[in-house]
């Protein structure tokens, strides 16, 4: 068990250092036993984990969540479901990942969960169906997107019965729609396996001139070359940073390499960089009073001051209240982009519907207003 647990942590770190995997410590990981299920606690990042960042878990007592009947109120029923998660931990003081019910729902020793772009890039796309069919056929279970929480548990529940009634095991691969990926095996080593075996798959159905995966840095003086109004962004307690390359180059082209990144891809990409962000034309980017009054019209419209601006022909601005928050922000964005990119290989770009945003964006709300009255 020691050793199990050594190998949870080292190869939580592994997946959680490699950008090809995950962005901003997201995704999650866990091992489990008949009885016990130990999952990576929220707030804790993957890349430095140590066993401290891992909750433990009592099984029966999270099997129940499965079983019961909650309330219908989207709202209400999560803060049962918590509720019931925090009954279920051995580990006080830890919050458990809001995925733990699906981790404990896949039947293998270890389960990592991650959004990696290359496989985004397909579960992103228009053609998400036929690719995976084509590329992995039986092998895996696909999800079409479902809200996060409890609904996606059982969602997945559904999937993996079914699975299970046609092929006679749990599927080591969970495909979610506009989310990412769960990879579930008795050794660490075969999840590693899968993981390689798919990125290799991927890879192989695109053009030799397209697998390159890095998009080395232009960098550029955003202070010389473009007028934003930092001391109206100051007096606001904001602060601003940029950033180019190929990639970003690309989707900053003109409006309508911009609408290929212009909503967001999966919720997570909301949680840090919200669902609508700032196209910046040539024509004002010498006018830091034009640049204001498009953000002041932004915040108008959306209700919060954009956090991500694309600056024609110049590249990506990250708008936020902290160092770490911005250079988190466009982390994801360019993770974003990365998606868009490959996502054209696979018929062009999916989005989350309005309704499905609508969600997060009010989950997040929600969030908020529980953290502050509590
Ligand atoms: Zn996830």
């Amino acid at each position: 068990m020691r050793q199990s647990i050594k190998k949870l942590v080292e190869i939580s770190r592994k997946f959680g250092k490699d950008k090809n995997y995950t962005i901003a410590g997201g995704g999650n990981t866990s091992f489990k036993t008949d009885k016990e299920l130990w999952v990576k606690a929220s707030g804790y990042g993957l890349a430095n984990i140590t066993e401290e960042g891992f909750v433990r878990m009592d099984r029966k007592k999270l099997d129940v969540i499965s079983s019961k009947e909650y309330r219908k109120e989207p709202f209400l029923r999560e803060r049962e479901v918590k509720g019931d998660l925090e009954k279920a931990c051995i580990d006080k003081g830890k919050r458990p990942s809001v995925e733990t019910s699906l981790h404990n729902a896949i039947d293998y020793a270890f389960v990592i969960h991650m959004h990696p772009f290359l496989i985004n890039a397909i579960l992103c796309s228009n053609d998400v169906e036929q690719t995976v069919e084509r590329l992995w056929g039986n092998d895996v279970l696909y999800v079409p997107y479902t809200d996060p929480g409890y609904v996606l548990f059982k969602e997945v529940e559904a999937g993996i019965d079914i699975f299970r009634g046609r092929n006679g095991y749990c599927p080591k691969v969970i495909l979610l729609q506009n989310h990412g990926i769960f990879v579930g095996a008795d050794m660490v080593e075969e999840v590693e396996m899968i993981y390689t075996g798919m990125m290799n798959d991927i890879l192989q159905t695109l053009p030799s001139n397209a697998r390159s995966l890095n998009f080395s840095d232009l960098p550029f003086e955003l202070e010389y070359e473009v007028s934003l109004p930092d001391e109206f962004l100051k007096s606001k307690g904001l602060l601003f940073k940029g950033r180019n390359n190929r990639l970003i180059e690309r989707f900053s082209r003109n409006r309508n390499e911009f609408s290929k990144i212009s909503a967001p891809f999966t919720p997570d990409i909301i949680v840090y960089c919200k669902s609508n962000y700032l196209f910046i034309e040539t024509s004002i980017q010498q006018n830091s009073l034009a640049i204001e009054n498009a953000i002041v019209k932004f915040h108008t419209e959306n209700g919060y001051f954009p956090k991500i601006l694309v600056l024609q022909g110049m590249g990506l601005v990250s708008i936020g209240e902290s160092e770490k928050q911005v250079n988190t922000a466009l982390d994801v964005f360019e993770d974003q982009m990365k998606i868009a990119w490959f996502s054209d290989f696979f018929g062009g770009q999916h989005f989350m519907e309005p309704l499905q945003i609508n969600f997060i964006d009010s989950w997040e709300v929600e969030n908020y207003r529980r953290k502050i009255s509590g």
